[in-house]
């Protein structure tokens, strides 16, 4: 079972057969959520948990372009208590569900606050996810209502905090951190990871471009003493791969895809430990 603050339980729904719900946030956009959502997914997948993922990313949707599944329309069964549920896309072995798959573009970005709030909050009760070990949710950008109205609704085991090591990227991480740690929401943070950490050139092999600035993930786990997962280098394959709808863990980019079988393997320690 799930461990929840009591203040939260109340409000709260379980989703029925999730064991584990791992929201993926990031303060600023751009800095690789969703390119760690999808690729811990499948690597918690590959160590054999039953996975799910959800993209809760109402201003920006990515898993349908990322697994391919852009424009397909997901199907509705009704339960025998007659309530409509979303049925998950199956893809490389995890149920998945984006909210970019039940509305348009156009329509989700000028969704104010409020609305946003309970469209995403009936968006993610509605999905029947069965049995899953995992769902992991790849959040929004930010610290706003979305952020509230989630944590709010299921009762979120854990987050994993990602950034680049730049000063900008790490500046909204660390607004993050607090958000997540405060009274009123009060969820673990499993861990931070690094991402976009160096960059090297096929030609030069033995060096590292610390484009972004070196270490500063590293730095700020360390100073707010939460766990560091661990670091993933600009890799144009990952770029290529999202683009493709082929994540890099379903590519023999093998010292990527040991990056995020290590990120999956210390999730599944540290949740372990929490139950
Ligand atoms: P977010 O969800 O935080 O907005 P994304 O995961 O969509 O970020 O990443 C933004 C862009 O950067 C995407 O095009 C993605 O493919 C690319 N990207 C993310 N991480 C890496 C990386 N380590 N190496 C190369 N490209 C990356
Ligand atoms: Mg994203």
């Amino acid at each position: 079972t799930v461990t929840t603050s009591s203040a939260r339980t109340l409000e709260q729904t379980t989703l029925p057969g999730v064991k584990n719900i791992i929201a993926v946030v990031s303060g600023k956009g751009g800095v690789g959520k969703s390119t760690v959502s999808a690729n811990l997914a499948l690597a918690l997948r590959e160590s054999g948990a039953t996975v799910g993922l959800l993209d809760a990313d109402i201003y920006g949707p990515s898993v349908p372009i990322m697994f391919g599944v852009r424009g397909k329309r997901p199907m509705m069964r009704e339960t025998e208590n007659g309530k409509g549920v979303i049925v998950p896309l199956d893809r490389y072995g995890l149920k998945l569900m984006s909210i970019g798959l039940l509305v348009d573009d156009k329509n989700a970005v000028v969704w104010r606050g409020p609305m946003a709030s309970s469209a995403i909050k009936q968006f993610i009760t509605d999905v029947d996810w069965g049995e899953l070990d995992y769902l992991v949710i790849d959040m929004p950008p930010g610290t706003g209502d979305i952020h509230l109205t989630i944590m709010q609704t299921v009762p979120v085991t854990g987050v994993i905090v990602v950034s680049t090591p730049q000063d900008v990227a790490l500046a909204d991480a660390k607004k993050g951190i607090a958000m997540f740690g405060q009274a009123q929401i009060n969820v673990p943070i499993i861990g931070l990871v690094e991402n976009m950490s160096w960059f090297t050139p096929a030609e030069l092999p033995d060096n590292k471009y610390y484009i972004f600035g070196k270490e500063g993930g590293k730095k700020l786990a360390d100073e707010y003493d939460i766990p560091f997962l661990g670091q993933i280098p600009i890799v144009q394959s990952i770029r290529e791969g999202g683009d493709l709808g082929v994540p890099v863990m379903m590519s023999d980019e093998q010292i990527v895809k040991d990056a995020f079988l290590g990120f999956a393997d210390t999730v599944i320690r540290e949740v372990g430990a929490r139950n």
